[in-house]
């Protein structure tokens, strides 16, 4: 279906801002005019929430998160940058292992599974997009989902062509 990325990721920040609470980390919301994509609403709103839920929970009180959609002539992209602890480099080729975590000992009091990024992984799968990460220890992280231009949309006609 299509969905309208501006207002799906005000509402995702607006319950990342909950969920900080009294840690009062700055959420900054950016996007372009038309941000449009065609896909499955649902899977595409619990691998964003991931990704920005992930942001607040691994970024310290008053942490600032930065959620960026633009397009480029690569395809449409959505950032999620934060200024949170960082991944040491040796992990981040299994952060989209079920049930990885960094740092059990670290990451057990912060209630997670180790499901969210195999699952934001998925949707990307089945959306022809792709997860791109990059992180310094100490200074923070991003992470980017790329969908191609115009691959959910022609995939969205041809669905309802065999309707
Ligand atoms: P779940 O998402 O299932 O509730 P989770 O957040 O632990 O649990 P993932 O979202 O798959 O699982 O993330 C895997 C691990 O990657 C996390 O446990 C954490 O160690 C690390 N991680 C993910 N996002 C970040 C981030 N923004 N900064 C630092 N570490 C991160
Ligand atoms: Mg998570």
């Amino acid at each position: 279906e299509r969905i309208d990325i501006i207002e799906m990721l005000q509402d995702i920040c607006e319950e990342a801002q909950i969920l900080s609470g009294e840690q009062n980390h700055h959420i900054t919301l950016e996007t372009d005019e038309d941000a449009i994509l065609y896909g499955h609403a649902e899977e595409i709103r619990s691998a964003f929430s991931n990704l920005i839920f992930n942001a607040i929970r691994y970024t310290p009180a008053e942490g600032d998160i930065n959620v960026r959609w633009y397009s480029d002539t690569n395809g449409l992209h959505l950032e999620v940058h934060d200024t949170g602890e960082g991944i040491p480099p040796e992990h981040i080729p299994r952060l989209t292992e079920r049930f990885y975590r960094v740092d059990i000992a670290r990451s057990r009091n912060r209630g997670g599974t180790g499901l969210g990024l195999a699952i934001v992984k998925h949707v990307l799968n089945r959306h022809k997009g792709h997860l791109r990460i990059a992180s310094t220890v100490g200074e923070g992280s991003t992470f980017w989902c790329e969908f191609p231009h115009d691959a959910n949309k022609a995939q969205y006609e041809r669905m309802h062509e065999m309707l």
